[in-house]
Order: C-alpha cells, then structure tokens, then sequence
C-alpha cells in the first residue's frame, strides 16, 4: 500500500489514542498521522470534578498534548477553520491546508454559557460557576471556601452534556464538603435538571434519586433553565419557576464545534457528527470516521465511551484502507464510576441495549455495580493512572473492550 495521509482533528481524549493505536498499528512507511488540536494543554477531565473541592489542582490533571503522542505523530497546534470532505482537505487558520486519505474527527463539544440569558453576565465566575474547564472549576474552588451557607443550586441546562453524571456528582460531593467544613445544616443543597428523574437510565435513575434524598440534596425535575440573573441569586425556567440562589453551579449547554457548523455535509443542527453507531464511519464519505463527544450517538458522551470507540474505529480504517468489510463492533458500551461522597462510589455498565444492571464488572470476582463502595471509589481515583499510562497511549487493557461484558451481571430486572 502507497504511504497513506490520516489526519486526526483534535487531540483530546478520542484523538491521541486515536492516533496512538494507529501509529502501533501502521509502520511509519505505510501511513502518515497528523494531530490537529489548537493548544497544548491536555486536561484529565474527570479530575475537573475534584479542583473545587481542593481534592486536586488543575496543575496535576493537565500534561503537554504533544508528550501524549507517539513518536513520529505530527503534531500541528492550529485551529482547524473548515474539513472540505469533497476535496479529502482540512484548513488551518495559518491558511495552511492539510490533504489525507483518512479524516478522523475527534473534536469533542463547545460549553456555550452565553447561549443561556445572563449567564455570562455580571455575576459570571462569582456567583455563577461551571467546573467544566480548568478556569470555572479553579474559581470554583475559591468561591466554595469563601461560601459560608445559603442556597447551592446545581443546574445542567440541558442534554447532551459530556459525562451526565458529573453534576450529580458534584452535588453528592458538596454535600460531603459542606458537612466536613461544619456548615452543612445551614446550606440549602438544590440539583435543577430537564430530565423527569435524577438520571437518564430509569434503574440508575431510580437509584440515584434514592442517594439525593438521603444526603436531603433537593431533586427540581423537568427544569429547562432559561435565564439567569447572576446579581440578583435567580435562575428562571422557561415555564416560569424561579429557583434563588447564592451560588449556582451550571453545566452550560453544549454543541459541536464551530468549524463542524462550516463544513459542508459534516454536522447537524447542533454541529454533532452523524455516525455509524456501530463502524464509526459517517455518512457525508466513506474516508470520514468520528468518535467521543463531537458524534451524534445515542450513549453517553464519556472518555469510556471514547477509548471502546477508538478501539473499533482503528480496526476500521485499517479495514477501510486495505479495501475490507468493517467492523460493526462498537454495541454502545459505556462505563462510569459516580463518586457519592465520603470515600464512596458506585459504578455502572451499559451499553445501546442494556441498562445499567447489578452484578460486578467485569467478571463475578469485579468491582460492585450499581452499588457504593470504596473499592470504586479507589477504582475512581486509580483511573487517572490508567488514563495517562495505558489508554491515551493505545494499549489494551485486558478483558475491557468495545463489547460489554455479561458475565458478572445479574440478568434479572432489579428493584430498588
Ligand atoms: C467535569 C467532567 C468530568 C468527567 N468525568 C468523566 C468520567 O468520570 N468518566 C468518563 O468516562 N468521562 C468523563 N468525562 C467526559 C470525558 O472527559 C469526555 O467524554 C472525553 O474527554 C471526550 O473525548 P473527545 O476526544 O471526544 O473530546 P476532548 O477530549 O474534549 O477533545 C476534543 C479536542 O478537540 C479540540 N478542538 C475542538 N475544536 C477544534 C478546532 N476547531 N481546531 C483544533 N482543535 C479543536 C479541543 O481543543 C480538544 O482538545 C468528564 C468530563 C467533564 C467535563
């Protein structure tokens, strides 16, 4: 095969392993591989749920994004302006442009605070936070050890969001915090979601909601926040209802990314990718493929999710370069430890068919699902060293992969 251009826009989660696992794959004289991201600073996203808290510090969950790659992975720090799949190019906002014979799209999402009336208006990052990027999460944490009690409101605006776990978490968390710092009897602990439950899933729902009330965290349900007035401590739905606040922690609606917007044929309205939910190619060309958070795909936007998809997605490019039939082996499987406070978290496992069951993962002798324990909690913190060391470099971690697995699961349906 002549020397092949694969070209990879972003260099986040879905992108270095991307790479990495198809530079181990193809020798340097079978195929070139660019990484498109426009700055180097790769964030371990899940620590983001720690830093306002204290319990980490942006300088320990962020590493150079160039460090993260293979040798002889071409990394460009530019801002990708436009893909021009008819023409098989990308363009760089130096003018430059880059050809390829594979694209892999691996952009994630935008946060788009200002899409939300007055949320970016006074009282931005000093009554109203998100912990969603390294700056909100560390201004966060200065608001939280300045808080003295009042009325915590917890918001996601609407879905999807990366990770739809993180807000619940979140507020599980401050209620721990708020305890250890003694002023927890004097917090009001609100979470204000557009879902009709505390999740998505019914059982985990169910679940869920169950661990809110026992830590009397407050659960607002169908809440589609339409405004906000940062001076004055209140969110707004469109129907109405005003939640008061002293300090609200938002997850900010999410889109694609802009350049996705400006692409003929690439996104949809929201500038998500349309996906294949099971070979990861999309439908605009053949030599397209996507993963993470920038696809359509009906499962969770997560950096499980991510890793089981670039697994599936390399075999495919490798198929779809020596002219085979792809691999439709991606089920939806998706993985999330939920940190519930007090050195707790559960864990669930699911996938496009199967809702999160009891059991343990990822065999009988695994960690409990859908049940708190320290060991997930221990699994939680541990998976930091994972991230850098196994899966952002493209190795295999035995006995987890794209498909889910079934047999430490209790099949039968659950009751709560
Ligand atoms: C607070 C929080 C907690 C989380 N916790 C968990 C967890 O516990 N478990 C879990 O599995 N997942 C978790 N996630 C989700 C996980 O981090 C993401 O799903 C994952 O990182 C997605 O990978 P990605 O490659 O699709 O996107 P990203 O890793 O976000 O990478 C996208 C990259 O594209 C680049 N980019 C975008 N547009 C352009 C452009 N035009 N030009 C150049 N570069 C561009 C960006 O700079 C970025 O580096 C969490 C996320 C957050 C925010």
């Amino acid at each position: 095969m002549s020397r092949k251009q694969i070209v990879v826009v972003g260099g986040g989660t879905g992108g270095t392993m991307t790479a990495n696992r198809l530079r181990r794959r193809f020798d340097s004289d079978e195929a070139e591989i660019h990484v498109v991201d426009r700055d180097d600073r790769h964030v371990y996203q899940p620590g983001l749920l720690f830093v306002p808290f204290g319990l980490a510090h942006v300088n320990e969950i962020v590493r150079p994004r160039r460090r993260q790659l293979r040798r002889g992975v071409v990394f460009h720090q530019n801002e990708v302006e436009e893909v021009w799949t008819q023409r098989d190019e990308v363009l760089l906002d130096d003018g430059s442009v880059l050809s390829y014979d594979v694209l892999v799209v691996a952009s994630g999402v935008r946060l788009q605070p200002e899409e939300t009336e007055g949320m970016t208006a006074a009282g931005w990052n000093e009554r109203v936070f998100t912990f969603y990027n390294p700056d909100g999460a560390e201004a966060l944490h200065g608001a939280l050890e300045r808080f003295d009690g009042g009325r915590l409101v917890v918001n996601l605006v609407d879905m999807p969001i990366k990770c739809p776990v993180a807000p619940l978490e979140f507020a599980f968390l401050a209620d721990w915090y708020l305890r250890e710092r003694g002023i927890r009897n004097r917090t009001e602990l609100v979470y204000a979601t557009p879902l009709d439950g505390a999740f998505t899933k019914p059982i985990t729902s169910q679940h869920l909601a169950g661990l809110l009330a026992e830590k009397e965290v407050e659960l607002v349900t169908e809440f589609n926040a339409g405004e906000v007035d940062g001076v004055g401590g209140t969110l707004t739905s469109y129907d109405g209802r005003v939640l008061d606040f002293d300090l609200l922690v938002t997850v900010p609606l999410h889109g694609g990314a802009p350049y996705v917007e400006r692409s003929p044929g690439l996104g949809d309205a929201l500038g998500f990718v349309p996906t294949d939910k099971r070979t990861l190619q999309t439908p605009v060309k053949p030599n397209v493929f996507a993963l993470g958070d920038a696809t359509d795909l009906p499962t969770s936007k997560a950096g499980s999710v991510t890793h089981f998809e670039a697994e599936v997605l390399t075999e495919n490019i490798a198929r779809y370069l020596a002219d085979e039939e792809l691999d439709a082996g991606y089920d939806g499987h998706a993985n999330c430890f939920i940190e519930t406070g007090f050195h707790k978290a559960l864990l669930i496992d699911f996938n496009y068919d199967t809702e999160p069951l009891p059991g343990h993962f990822p065999t009988v002798f695994g960690l409990p699902l859908l049940r708190e324990s320290r060991l997930n909690h221990l699994g939680k913190l541990a998976f930091q060293w994972v991230y850098w060391h196994a899966l952002l470099p493209g190795r295999e971690i035995p006995g987890i992969g794209p498909t889910m697995p079934t047999a430490g699961k209790k099949q039968t349906a659950v009751h709560i």
